[in-house]
């Protein structure tokens, strides 16, 4: 159905101005006060026809002036919704409300909400201030809004590019591995059909100088040619290298979550400053982090959207880390259905809950395998937290500091949970001191509580009790409060980086390593070749950096105890993957499996196989796989 047969389903007096493709999304334009506010049977008829969103939004014409409009809205809304700023997009004839609680703006059955487009004659967009100021989340939404011109024409080009056909049954996909096929790292897979494009993920591997990048010189693939980027969340592993395709010609979309986009820039902006400061240079600069920023199509879980001539992508929720999502893509006309988990946890943590397995048709499933090997098998969280507790009551009781390093997405932030109850329990009641970028990140966090688990929204929206604001929580933001921290009396520092490469965490070595009161817990992986791991081992005089040029001391004496805590990660154990593939609510034809190392991708994927009696493959980076 073309855009003139849209409009000649609508009813009559409706008074559109302007009809065009936004992304996925349909938008219409009206003179009539009536049509915008109040939502029409014809236009819920041609949503469900068209599998479509669409929006109905007033002509600029009959928008009430913005300062009229703004007195309006703040009027209107509920003194404790807490209002903030209130921006004009007059491009897309929309009001932006910055609000502390947007649930109030909205209004019963959406009552309030109704009233303000009304009353002002503007499509209202509600975006929550966060408990926790962002700058990252400022800058974001600054960047979208200061280029909402450009963006209308990005969105309408890529409405237009996309169309609604979908093509024939007939055709063929295909996948091909620039990076994670039998590695961790430089996640990046090209999926191609007839008529399309699609890069899932794209990622470098920070743990390796050689093979840092994905393979873009892969013959088939070329910037030119890419549709769309799905970024399945904000690891570096999976988008550390997304800027570097803004800044070598790529100017198509990339979808993902809104939290994804926020937390993405944080750990872009960090890699490049370490690559700096490491290497004397990064891929690329700060110029990709805004352009690929400019281009994001923000998705919700559940949301459907045509990406291509040919497909249609619904994300679902990971339960990895905050926004982490699964990516389920429906290729041609009922022609082939993939879905690719990025990385899963199926399985209860604090943040999350388990990643969703409900998929209508999944033919063929990408799946990762970090903990797919045989050997891995994790703890159980309650002994290790009952483990943690005892830790951190013995290193108290004897006038010391527990050190965690961690990292600074996921992990950190369900320790805080952790910690808060605790406190809440009364079972500590020292301060929890959080260093490096685990503030930042705690704040988008507040941003996007929409994405934690239920429980957790339940806790913080009914209760009131947000933990990532529990009063234990002190942040750590210059080397001055830092050594405060040193030299203070007993405590818990969670500070980055996880595997003791870099970061704060260095310098809380080099001045508590040699008092045996203390303790230095770890709660992650520790890679082979970093120091994490050589402390782990047991080694005590560890080769340390030297801060500055008049710094000589080149090695430090590890006197403070070493623990380690697991139980607190973000990834499936093997009895855990292998429990998704059992309950996908529709069985695939055939399970793919990256993320991984060699081995125990093999090893794992011969069980599945023997287990389900599907197909498994564990190709190598630059393989195809024809899927259809
Ligand atoms: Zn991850
Ligand atoms: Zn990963």
């Amino acid at each position: 159905m073309n855009l003139n047969e849209i409009k000649g389903k609508l009813p009559a007096g409706s008074m559109i101005t302007k009809i065009l493709f936004e992304g996925s999304d349909i938008v219409l334009y009206t003179k009539n006060r009536n049509f915008f506010v109040e939502s029409s049977q014809e236009v819920r008829d041609l949503v469900q026809l068209l599998r479509k969103r669409i929006d109905i939004r007033p002509d600029v014409a009959i928008c009430e002036k913005q300062d009229v409009a703004a007195a309006k809205i703040r009027k209107i809304a509920p003194t404790e919704a807490e209002v903030g700023e209130i921006l004009f997009e007059p491009e897309f004839s929309r009001v932006i409300i910055y609000a502390k609680k947007p649930g109030l703006i909205i209004g019963k059955q959406g009552q309030t909400l109704k009233e303000i487009k009304g009353e002002t004659c503007w499509s209202p967009v509600i975006k929550r201030i966060p408990l926790i100021e962002s700058k990252i989340v400022d800058k974001a939404r600054e960047i979208i809004h200061s280029e909402s011109k450009y963006r209308q024409r990005f969105l309408n080009r890529i409405g237009e590019q996309i169309r609604m056909d979908k093509g024939s049954k007939e055709g063929w996909v295909r996948v091909s591995f620039l990076g994670s096929a039998r590695e961790v790292g430089r996640s990046a897979i090209l999926l191609q059909t007839k008529r399309s494009r699609v890069l899932l993920d794209c990622g470098v591997n920070v743990a390796s100088v050689a093979d840092r990048h994905p393979f873009l010189e892969a013959p088939e693939f070329d910037i030119e040619d890419l549709d769309a980027v799905i970024i399945s969340h904000a690891h570096l592993d999976h988008a550390g290298f997304l800027p570097y395709l803004y800044e070598y010609g790529y100017d198509g979309p990339t979808y993902l979550t809104a939290p994804t986009r926020d937390i993405m820039i944080l750990q872009q902006l960090d890699y490049i400053k370490t690559m700096q400061n490491e290497t004397g240079g990064a891929p690329y600069t700060s110029k990709g982090i805004k352009s690929a920023v400019k281009h994001s199509i923000i998705m919700d879980y559940g949301h459907v959207a045509d990406i291509t001539a040919d497909m249609r992508l619904t994300f679902h929720n990971a339960g990895h880390i905050l926004g982490s999502a699964i990516s389920h893509i429906h290729i041609g006309e009922g022609l082939h259905n993939l879905v690719y988990t990025g990385d899963l946890k199926y399985g209860k943590s604090r943040l999350f809950d388990p990643a969703s397995m409900n998929f209508q048709r999944c033919e063929s499933l990408i799946m990762e395998s970090t903990y797919g090997g045989m050997t891995a098998k994790m703890p159980s969280k309650y002994e290790s937290e009952k483990k943690f507790i005892s830790i951190i009551k013995d290193t108290i009781k004897r006038g010391g500091k527990v050190v965690v390093p961690s990292f600074a997405v996921g992990r950190a932030q369900e320790l805080m949970i952790f910690f808060a109850e605790l406190a809440d329990k009364k079972l500590i009641d020292v301060p929890v001191y959080l260093d490096g970028m685990i503030w930042d990140v705690t704040a988008i966090h507040t941003t996007y509580p929409e994405f934690l688990s239920r429980d957790l929204q339940k806790q913080i929206f009914h209760y009131s009790n947000n933990p990532f604001v529990n009063k234990i929580f002190k942040r750590v933001a210059s080397p001055a409060e830092r050594k405060k921290v040193i030299e203070g009396g007993p405590a818990i520092i969670i500070t980055t980086s996880g595997m003791v490469t870099g970061g704060p965490i260095m310098e809380y070595l080099r001045c508590l390593a040699d008092d045996e009161k203390n303790t230095l817990v770890f709660v992650g992986y520790q890679a082979e070749g970093t120091l994490g791991r050589s402390i782990q081992m047991g080694w005590r005089n560890l080769p340390m950096p030297s801060r500055n040029a008049s710094d000589t001391r080149s090695t430090i004496r590890m006197k403070m105890q070493v623990e380690t805590a697991s139980g607190f990660g973000a990834h499936s154990d093997r009895a855990q993957l292998t429990n998704y593939v059992s309950r996908l609510k529709s069985r695939p034809e055939r399970v793919i499996l990256n993320h991984g190392e060699a081995r125990s991708i093999v090893d794992f994927g011969r069980n599945l196989h023997k287990m389900f009696k599907i197909e498994t493959q564990f190709p190598h980076n630059l393989d195809a796989l024809r899927l259809k």
